[in-house]
């Protein structure tokens, strides 16, 4: 894909959001991220289970409140602590769930479930929602007819086109799609992707597309985010990314995506990064990815790099990783 270069829809300045949790701790589930998204663009945001990600994106679409930082909407200040401003905000960010099966009221007809947002907004009057929700139907690739079943009538895939239609209900301008596909089975991720591949050109939709796969995001992003333990650790577009990998997480989980060759694949340097994510209640000091990177020397230990470019528009925390300079 090209990089968009369309103005920007959603910006974070320092973003931090944080969780109590018991005993009087805190849990950091983001920490100080600073992006950007132009509108038009999907960012692919990638990295292990337990990174952040979500919290990011639904902190990104005004779920929640930024616990520090700044968010900023179509070039306005968003208040998230405002419940007025969260409910206005809601018309305008959307989110499809990882889970189908779990994301859709089994008691409720897929007709109730796609007007839902339309009738909390207080959207057209009852003729024009139903035939709203038929249309929708229409452009996720379902039929009308489907409007008066029930969730459990349909397959994985099916009930996916069902929580991407009750996203697209309010005519959002950018979606969250939180790991949309990593629940379906491979033949019918695809399907999903160039679904919403479509609907982004056909109705000028912003995404952040979360998965912890870079192969998926590969392809349906502009640029990508790699996360580490709340934090943004390298942002490129998506062909500079996999062109020129900067940060050894990056690296590692780049080399743990198969090659459909299997001698290529065999032939393969697969780098494991050993151990788990350290807790986001007790980080690591310095570089949040020292006790798992296989570079991590003493400066590692005691200061955390901070994101900075280093090629045009190609942005490392990596000590070891310094900005290229211009040939004189
Ligand atoms: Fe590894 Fe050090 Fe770079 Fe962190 S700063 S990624 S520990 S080399």
């Amino acid at each position: 894909m090209t990089a968009k270069t369309g103005d920007i829809l959603v910006q974070a300045d320092g973003v931090c959001k944080y969780f109590k949790v018991s005993g009087g701790r805190v849990l950091h589930a983001v920490e100080n991220v600073s992006l950007t998204i132009r509108r038009g663009e999907t960012l692919g945001l990638v990295g292990e289970s337990g990174c952040g990600k979500s919290t990011l994106g639904r902190t990104l679409m005004g779920i929640y409140a930024p616990t520090k930082g700044k968010l900023t909407f179509d070039g306005r200040e968003m208040d998230l602590h405002n419940k007025k401003e969260r409910f206005n905000f809601s018309k305008k960010a959307q989110i499809v769930f990882q889970d189908p099966y779990a994301s859709l009221d089994p008691r409720m007809t897929v007709a109730s479930i796609i007007e839902e947002g339309m009738v909390i907004h207080n959207m057209y009057d009852d003729a024009r929602r139903r035939e709203r929700v038929l249309e929708l139907l229409e452009t996720v690739g379902l039929n009308r007819e489907h409007a008066n079943r029930f969730p459990h009538e349909f397959s994985g895939g099916q009930r996916q086109r069902i929580g991407i239609a009750r996203a697209l209900a309010i005519e959002p301008e950018f979606i969250v799609c939180d790991e949309p596909i990593s629940a379906l089975d491979v033949s019918i991720q695809a399907q999903i992707i160039n679904l919403l591949h479509n609907l982004q050109n056909d109705l000028g939709l912003t995404y952040l597309f979360i998965a912890h796969d870079l192969n998926i995001v590969k392809y349906i992003s502009d640029r990508i985010a790699v996360m580490y333990l709340g934090s943004v650790v390298e942002l490129a577009s998506s062909a500079e990314l996999y062109d020129h990998t900067l940060h050894p997480y990056s690296k590692a989980l780049l080399s743990a995506v198969p090659i459909p060759d299997p001698e290529m694949e065999a032939a393969k340097h697969r780098q494991i990064i050993s151990g788990d994510v350290p807790s986001p209640i007790n980080k690591p000091k310095g570089c949040a990815f020292s006790s798992r990177c296989p570079l991590a020397c003493d400066k590692c230990r005691e200061s955390a790099p901070k994101l900075q470019e280093i090629r045009p528009g190609h942005f490392a925390a990596c000590h070891l990783v310094e900005p290229e300079k211009d040939d004189v």
